[in-house]
């Protein structure tokens, strides 16, 4: 089944934000996005989607596309 359109850029700031708040972290060998896990790690990063800003995003868009990206993630790197 093929993924819904997402918006690339706006899931690439919640990837970033993501990683600022440590809610998801690289794998070091092939550098696949990997889950963490922690639930204090994906509040924070909720909350940052919350209140920065993103080119004419409004809120619900923006944590949408926070939950987007963690959907899209495990906690395995596929290349481990
Ligand atoms: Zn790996």
């Amino acid at each position: 089944m093929p993924r819904k359109k997402t918006d690339s850029t706006l899931e690439m700031w919640a990837a970033d934000l993501l990683m600022e708040a440590q809610a998801i972290t690289p794998c070091p060998e092939h550098g696949y996005m990997r889950l963490r896990h922690s639930h204090h790690a994906v509040d924070y990063a909720l909350s940052l989607a919350e209140h920065r800003k993103f080119s004419g995003k409004n809120k619900k868009e923006r944590i949408a596309a926070v939950e987007s990206v963690l959907d899209g993630l495990s906690d395995q790197c596929p290349a481990c």
